[in-house]
């Protein structure tokens, strides 16, 4: 019994972790095999008034969905790896760099409010496109800031949602968006009401182009 517990005891400080698809044991959270399981899936989006164009690399579904879900809300910051690489990787196998890599565009993430950041810690998005914007020499903007805690809309219709994400979102004072062509950040996108409701806040100011890019999107 002994010699059994010591053998696992010494497989869990080699493989510390199991893999989330195939259950073997490994020294990351998603082994390579099935890595290349996780097919990118672009999705493109120009129904959303105010916003040029969203683009979603894979379907909100399977393995990607079960490996967002546990990072995002089981609080498990062993993926963060997997997900940003996988950010990185496919963003430059997939999307048009040029539509992107402008000297004067800004990267904005979609904000927590600050009560949900402190519950779980840290902020997912900003953590997900870390590598992607080290990797264009950019940096985030966080220059909106979400004033109502506002509950997961995923059960609400358009109208509920509508009235829930009214005034949720305003901009830092310092912040002049008047002229600028900014790259709205977040993990999914499901209906488009959050990223919509941010740049209403964005184009009332004058922003001139909203582009959205997210590492995931939910088919409607
Ligand atoms: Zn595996």
């Amino acid at each position: 019994m002994i010699f059994i517990q010591w053998v696992k005891t010494f497989f869990s400080l080699l493989f510390p972790h199991v893999c989330l698809g195939c259950r073997a044991w490994q020294d990351k959270s998603l082994c390579q095999t099935c890595l290349l399981t996780l097919s990118p899936q672009l999705s493109i989006r120009t129904d959303l008034e105010g916003i040029d164009k969203t683009y979603s690399l894979f379907a909100y579904e399977g393995l990607i969905k079960h490996l967002l879900h546990d990072y995002k809300l089981n609080k498990i910051i062993d993926h963060k790896t997997i997900v940003s690489e996988l950010m990185l990787r496919t963003f430059y196998e997939l999307l048009p760099v040029d539509d992107f890599f402008n000297p004067d565009t800004l990267f904005i993430p979609v904000p927590l409010h600050p009560k949900r950041l402190r519950q779980r810690g840290f902020d997912q998005v900003k953590q997900i496109f870390e590598p992607l914007l080290n990797s264009l020499n950019k940096k985030c903007s966080p220059v909106v800031i979400r004033k109502k805690n506002t509950p997961f809309l995923h059960t609400f219709n358009k109208k509920e949602r509508e009235k829930t994400l009214k005034d949720a979102f305003e901009l830092a004072l310092s912040f002049d968006p008047n002229g600028k062509t900014i790259v709205l950040l977040d993990d999914i996108l499901t209906s488009g009401s959050t990223v919509k409701a941010v740049a209403d806040v964005l184009r009332k100011r004058g922003c001139a182009r909203i582009t959205v890019l997210t590492l995931c999107g939910v088919a409607i």
